[in-house]
């Protein structure tokens, strides 16, 4: 099932806990840290590291992530509600 871009999952999305994500020194320079490069409450898509498997974000523009280490999306609300089969959208790329 599709992911639809919005603030709810982005809020539940667990990618943040994620060592794929954290491990990436891109992720890390571009968000020091946050979900956000932005302090407003409705990011832009391009403003985000996270919700990888939504279609309107997709995967990460950062090309080091450490894809050895396990996604966490299969503990994601988002992952359960939309019954994903998959992980590693930031890498590969939405959910379909
Ligand atoms: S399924 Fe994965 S990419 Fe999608 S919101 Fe959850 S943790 Fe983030
Ligand atoms: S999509 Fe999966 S592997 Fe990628 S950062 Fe999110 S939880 Fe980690």
């Amino acid at each position: 099932m599709q992911v639809e871009y919005g603030f709810e999952p982005l809020q539940n999305c667990q990618c943040s806990t994620c060592a794929v994500h954290n491990e990436s020194s891109c992720i890390i320079e571009k968000t020091q840290g946050l979900k956000f490069t932005t302090c407003s409450s409705t990011p832009e898509p391009e403003q985000v590291e996270a919700i990888y498997c939504s279609a309107q974000k997709g995967k990460s523009s950062c090309s080091d992530l450490a894809t050895d280490k396990a996604c966490m999306c299969p503990t994601c609300s988002v992952w359960w509600s939309h019954t994903l089969k998959t992980g590693y959208f930031c890498g590969n790329g939405p959910a379909s």
